[in-house]
């Protein structure tokens, strides 16, 4: 068999967060509300209407261009794109052709093409017992249309680059961009090859999760590669994905540019970004939250474990309070890493789902990182306490003096304890005379038990061994 190079470039398109539409002022929210409930004589199509750009939409492309170091545009235009189908009650879809707000920039490493502005069409709901319903709701919603230079070559980098555009867009709240709701979309385009120009490339849509994406992709270039090595051509078309036989199948034959008759929009404005006092670089910069690689640099430069960074980054609510725990002044590394461990190993295993997080105190957490980290309590007992203070609220300098739960660091108490603990088990210290490590262990558990946790774990297990080996 030859040796095929794969080739994928990938269009993503996003809707954006804004309150009205991108043309009108209907609400931009179509994944509530009854069918048809968020229209108007503008976003349905009637004649003699005129639409007006939404700047906030604008304003988003233009921000994921700046936090892709990408080319703004100083001049920008809508077209319209052309053609008959239920879902477009014009009969064209306004969107971008000549002139992208965004060109160029990169993302994983990956080269974007441009990013453009266009509407979001209507659903067409089939099967619904008295035929097809179309919902026009998301008739007019403001998308984004991103593309990708054909330069990635596996399924993982397809699916990474996805992933990390979501984050991306969740962080700069342009997006919710959830794929499952449609409000983000993946099309991948594959081709292969064996020479060294590009192969045919096929479109692959519905791709409504990040396995899909990498699935749909495996599973075109191992096709293409069949088909090639049977001495067959592939064909340019549409392919649409089957998740459950995890097999694409042939949709249609691919419209060209030219099918859709693209012309500037006569009845919107033509935009001179170089003037906009509200939609400059520096009003975009200035408003630019900090971006996940940013944070991933940090957090990896004090130290915390790669896949920890990535729990903690990509919610927003784990990442919203991990910052406000740790955003003091001054903190060490090792209190960060202190916090990091446990918010992920214990305090969110405690709730039943990140977003109570919003619930819980965190100036209450840092107060009990503080006592840990100065040793004033244990971890056992700060283990203990998270449910009560983080989560209940309970005041942690309050709680621990009233159930005198400060970290025991005097020898004499500890010696006291251990003398008690010894006298009621003088046969487990003798098996630890022969040796049994797990007979020691025993023994520390049961003087912590009876310092109700308070000892110092360090000092005890120390003390214990010289009681009872000399
Ligand atoms: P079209 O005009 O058919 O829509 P474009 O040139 O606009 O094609 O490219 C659409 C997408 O397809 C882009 O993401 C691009 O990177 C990708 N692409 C183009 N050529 C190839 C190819 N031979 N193999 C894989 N992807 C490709
Ligand atoms: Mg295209």
């Amino acid at each position: 068999m030859k040796t095929y190079t794969p080739t994928i470039g990938l269009e993503i398109h996003a809707e954006l967060k804004t309150e009205t539409k991108m043309f009108c002022d209907s609400k931009n929210d179509p994944h509530h509300g009854e069918p048809n409930s968020h229209i108007c004589p503008i976003c349905m199509g009637h004649p003699g209407t005129l639409p007006v750009i939404n700047k906030r939409a604008v304003e988003h492309v233009l921000t994921v261009g700046v936090a892709l170091n990408a080319n703004l545009a100083s001049y920008t235009e809508f077209d319209r794109k052309n053609y008959f189908y239920p879902d477009i009650p014009k009969g064209y879809q306004i969107s971008q052709y000549a002139y992208p707000l965004v060109t160029g920039g990169s993302l994983c490493d990956v080269a974007i093409t441009r990013i453009h502005l266009e509407e979001d069409t209507a659903r067409s709901l089939h099967d619904q017992g008295e035929g097809s319903i179309v919902d026009y709701n998301r008739a007019g919603v403001p998308l984004m249309e991103l593309v990708t230079e054909p330069v990635i070559h596996d399924a993982k980098t397809a699916g990474d680059f996805a992933r990390e555009l979501q984050l991306l867009l969740r962080t700069l709240g342009a997006s919710d961009a959830n794929m499952e709701k449609g409000e983000m979309r993946v099309e991948a385009n594959i081709s292969v090859s064996d020479s060294d120009s590009f192969g045919t490339k096929v479109e692959v849509k519905n791709l409504n999760s990040f396995k899909s994406v990498e699935g749909a992709i495996a599973f075109e270039i191992k096709r293409q590669i069949e088909q090639l090595e049977r001495g067959e051509k592939v064909i340019q078309e549409t392919r649409g994905w089957d998740e459950v036989k995890g097999k694409t199948f042939a949709q249609r034959i691919k419209e060209t540019a030219n099918d859709y008759r693209y012309f500037p929009d006569p009845d919107l404005p033509k935009l001179d970004l170089r003037i906009g006092e509200e939609l400059s670089l520096s009003r975009i910069q200035e408003k630019m939250p900090v971006l996940p690689a940013k944070k991933r640099e940090k957090y990896e430069n004090i130290g915390l474990a790669r896949e920890q960074i990535e729990v903690i980054i990509s919610n927003k609510f784990i990442d919203t309070f991990f910052s406000n725990a740790v955003s003091i002044d001054g903190i060490e590394p090792e209190r960060i890493k202190l916090t990091a461990n446990y918010l992920t190993t214990d305090l969110l295993p405690l709730l039943s789902s990140p977003a109570e997080l919003a619930n819980c105190s965190v100036s209450n957490f840092v107060s009990l990182m503080a006592l840990v980290h100065s040793g004033k309590i244990n971890s056992r007992i700060a283990k203990d306490l998270l449910r009560d203070v983080v989560i209940d609220g309970a005041d942690p300098v309050a709680l621990i003096a009233e159930k005198g739960l400060e970290q025991n660091n005097s020898e004499e108490a500890v010696m006291a304890i251990i003398d008690k603990v010894l006298a009621e088990h003088s046969a487990v210290a003798d098996e630890v005379r022969t040796g049994k490590d797990s007979a020691l262990q025993f023994l520390v558990g049961q003087c912590m038990r009876a310092s109700r946790g308070s000892a110092n774990p360090q000092l005890l297990a120390s003390l214990l061994r010289k009681k009872i080996l000399g």
